[in-house]
């Protein structure tokens, strides 16, 4: 198994890393990353917590259409993001 590997514009070797998860416990759901994301691949949605508290968190809508930049990542303040390279 090897990582599906592009190229950038300078002809460098650059690997995705596809969208994975978000971590609930640490999400705010500020929409920062689903603001960011350029493919539409994420939502905010209604959450309610053990405690009965109902607050909004992101959530991963499209992932079919992830293109790995991992903006989402970046732009948020809480870590929440996971990462996966694509295996073929
Ligand atoms: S940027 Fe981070 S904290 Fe804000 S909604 Fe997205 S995952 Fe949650
Ligand atoms: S990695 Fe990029 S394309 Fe994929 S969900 Fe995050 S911002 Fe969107």
């Amino acid at each position: 198994m090897t990582n599906i590997t592009y190229r950038t514009y300078g002809g460098h070797p650059w690997i995705p890393q596809y969208v994975e998860a978000i971590d609930l416990d640490k999400c705010l759901g500020c929409g920062r990353c689903v603001k960011i994301c350029s493919r539409g691949c994420l939502t905010l949605v209604s959450y309610v917590d053990e405690d009965d508290t109902e607050r909004f968190i992101a959530s991963i809508a499209a992932k079919d259409k992830c293109i790995g930049c991992q903006a989402c990542g970046k732009t948020c303040v809480r870590n929440s993001y996971t990462f996966q390279p694509l295996e073929i």
